[in-house]
């Protein structure tokens, strides 16, 4: 048996970990993969939690071995998904959802097609600008960068099979874990 892969992308502070992690909460046996990246861990965070965190040098030599899936380079860091956090997980019968970028997401429904992409998307841009603000994590140069890549993810977004606008979280979280079960449930038919 073989589990089905999730990928939610959308522009970076528009909530996309939120409305996952509620998802998981109805959700049985829908597993995260934890991504590596190269930036730097933000104080609220852990090693191996919220990504494996690596020095470039270590990223370079997985990617060359061959152990990621799909990587990219956003804003100044590299950012990739590992086989490891994916590839067992789906043979032994679990759903696994990633958390990526437009660019990523991209790369993973053309190696596995059969892939369910959710494209995540802010009411607008001014929305997006205040939620990076109010997260207190990034620099306001890190946040301009941001929000340069989200103008353009927004308009690939739109091809998306799957949108959902995060106007209200507890909407867009049920229509996340609604799409989800779906999904799910035409497998088992
Ligand atoms: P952050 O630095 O805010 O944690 O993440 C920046 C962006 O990189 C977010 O849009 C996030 O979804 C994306 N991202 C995180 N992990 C991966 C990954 O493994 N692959 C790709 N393509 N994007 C990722």
């Amino acid at each position: 048996m073989s589990g089905r892969l999730f990928v939610v992308s959308g522009p970076s502070g528009v909530g996309k970990g939120t409305l996952i992690a509620r998802a998981r909460a109805e959700v049985p046996r829908l597993e995260l993969a934890t991504s590596a990246t190269t930036r730097p861990m933000r104080p609220s965070e852990q090693q191996g939690r919220e990504y494996h965190f690596l020095s470039p040098e270590e990223f370079q030599r997985r990617l060359q071995g061959g152990e990621f899936l799909e990587h990219v380079e956003f804003a100044g860091h590299r950012y990739g998904t590992l086989r490891s956090e994916v590839e067992r997980r789906l043979a032994d019968g679990s759903n696994v959802i990633l958390e990526i970028d437009v660019p990523g997401a991209r790369e993973i429904e053309r190696q596995l097609p059969d892939s369910v992409l959710v494209f995540i998307a802010p009411p607008d841009v001014g929305d997006l600008e205040q939620r990076l603000i109010g997260r207190g994590t990034n620099s306001p140069q890190d946040i301009a960068t941001r929000l340069r890549i989200a103008r353009s993810e927004l308009e690939a977004g739109t091809d998306f099979r799957y949108v959902i606008v995060n106007d209200d979280v507890e909407r867009a979280a049920s229509q996340l874990t609604e799409l989800i079960r779906a999904a799910l449930d035409e497998e088992t038919r």
